[in-house]
């Protein structure tokens, strides 16, 4: 990088607020996909006049800006493809003010999702998402990936909490939108159009977020089933019944295996496994929806119903749960668990339908695909176990994740429910969104004229995704 801009970055954020070191532009380059480039420099503003002031030095000189969390994302939205400068968000970490009677909080765009729900938890609320990534994924980032978790279906994605913020537009302008009030009908909602903008319209720098109360009961049941089709159809017969549980997570038999494997057998052994949660605010609710679930899993032919409120056992299935992704790598030699097609939302009566859809598809190619997610909103992840240095396994993977793509689409549904675009998704998102694609190229435009932000990713990206991958496969580097 020019050393003049070195210099101007220097006089904006001082010497400890910024790194050109080959070895940390490196490690900035990764987030948790499959993609890798290395950045130019890296930077860490304090606050958002810093913010500002950076991206008027990048807008002059026309040098690509990604915007990072913590990294977690799981679809290379945050790896700096065409190199200039990583925003890493870390330092604005403060939770600023939390107003229970107006039930709202502000918070700096670089707070840990657990730091925030810590905070609010003194004061009897919580920010309910609840991503796989709690303990590292920053408000900022799940802003810009409208991301959500276990609890979506009963609460909420982040969007639906997000009253207004703050954000820095390409040229250095600082916006604030939204409001602070409950309702708000005042035209056109920026503060919605950032959610979900992974990091291409803007650098959110502060989020102003709706706080809702903790429910002060919750218990759990495991259910077993013969096949993932069962557990599928069980889900949707609980909401049918009707009960929202406040989660409700679906496990495949490869899931369950790899699990067992790499973590000393923490479940049962089974065709599928369903996880249900409940609360509520007295025992009478939780023991009452415990027997809903009871009576609905055993009339879809559960062989197992196992509720409990022992919180030990309880995080042990959770913790189950979170682990299937780092556990599906240990599943053999050689082995990596990839992100691709790894994010699908159908209507949930549809989950059997696509998850037997998607069955057939990894026998087709060949492929060892496992199903989980969070099927109660109908958002499934399927993960891919291929031996990552393997050309023609990478070839199959991308055949068989065109194809379950095309079966979400089919079915009215969506490409990405909470993980975002990023790479990995791109040329299917612009499949899935085909009749909004000249709208949201003219919103980009509009936003960001010099093209700085996080370019190259989401409509701008092109050819095949098999390209700066982070595995030394010859053939892809
Ligand atoms: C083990 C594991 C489990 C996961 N489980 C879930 C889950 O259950 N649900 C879920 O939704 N996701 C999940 N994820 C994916 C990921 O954690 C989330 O999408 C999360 O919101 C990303 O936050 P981050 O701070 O790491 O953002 P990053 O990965 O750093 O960035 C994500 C995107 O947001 C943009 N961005 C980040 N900060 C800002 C900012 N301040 N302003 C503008 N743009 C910004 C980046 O440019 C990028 O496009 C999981 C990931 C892992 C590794």
């Amino acid at each position: 990088m020019d050393q003049s801009i070195i210099d101007q970055i220097e006089k904006i954020v001082g010497k400890e607020g910024y790194s050109v070191d080959p070895a940390i532009c490196y490690t900035y380059g990764f987030d948790a996909s499959i993609f890798h480039n290395t950045p130019d420099m890296v930077v860490q503003p304090r606050t958002t006049e810093q913010v500002s002031e950076i991206m008027k030095v990048a807008y002059a000189n026309k040098i690509p800006v990604t915007p990072r969390g913590a990294g977690t994302g799981l679809c290379g939205s945050a790896v700096p493809i065409k190199g200039g400068i990583v925003m890493a968000m870390q330092r604005m970490n403060k939770v600023k003010k939390v107003s229970v009677a107006d039930l709202w909080v502000d918070v700096e765009a670089g707070c840990v999702y657990n730091d925030l729900n810590d905070e609010l938890a003194k004061y009897g609320f919580f920010f309910p998402p609840s991503p796989g990534s709690a303990e590292a994924c920053q408000i900022g980032g799940m802003v810009a990936n409208n991301a959500s978790g276990m609890r979506a279906v009963k609460y909420g994605a982040t969007r639906d909490f997000v009253m207004g913020l703050t954000f820095v537009k390409a040229d250095g302008e600082i916006v604030r939108c939204g409001t602070r009030t409950i309702k708000d009908s005042s035209g056109y909602q920026l503060a919605r159009l950032l959610c979900g903008s992974e990091g291409t319209l803007g650098v959110i720098t502060e989020v102003t977020l709706k706080l809702t109360t903790k429910p002060k009961k919750s218990a759990s049941c495991l259910v077993a089933f013969n096949t993932v089709e069962d557990a599928g159809r069980c889900i949707s017969a609980i909401i049918a019944k009707p009960l929202i549980p406040a989660s409700c997570e679906l496990m495949d038999s490869i899931s369950i295996t790899a699990v067992n494997k790499a973590r000393g057998n923490p479940l049962p052994d089974a065709g599928a496994l369903c996880i249900v949660e409940v609360d509520g605010e007295t025992d009478e609710v939780i023991d009452r929806d415990l027997a809903i679930v009871d009576e609905v899993a055993r009339g879809i032919g559960a062989v197992a119903v196992m509720p409990t409120k022992d919180k030990k056992l309880i995080a042990q299935w959770t913790d189950a749960r979170k682990s299937v992704m780092t556990s599906l790598s240990a599943l053999k030699p050689g082995c990596a668990c990839v992100s691709l097609a790894d994010d699908m939302g159908v209507s949930v009566s549809q989950v059997p339908e696509a998850v037997k859809a998607f069955q057939e598809i990894a026998a087709k190619y060949n492929v060892t695909i496992a199903t989980y997610g969070h099927a109660s909103d109908g958002n499934l992840h399927t993960k891919m176990v291929i031996d990552p240095l393997d050309k023609d396994e990478w070839e199959r993977g991308v055949k068989a994740v065109d194809e379950i793509f095309d079966v979400c689409i089919e079915l009215g549904g969506t490409v990405t429910g909470e993980h975002g675009v990023g790479i990995s998704k791109a040329p299917n998102f612009m499949k899935e969104r085909q009749s909004e694609l000249s709208s949201i190229r003219a919103i980009k435009k509009a936003m960001d004229p010099e093209n700085i932000l996080n370019p190259g990713k989401l409509e701008q990206w092109e050819g095949s995704i098999l390209r700066n991958l982070r595995y030394p496969c010859p053939d892809f580097m």
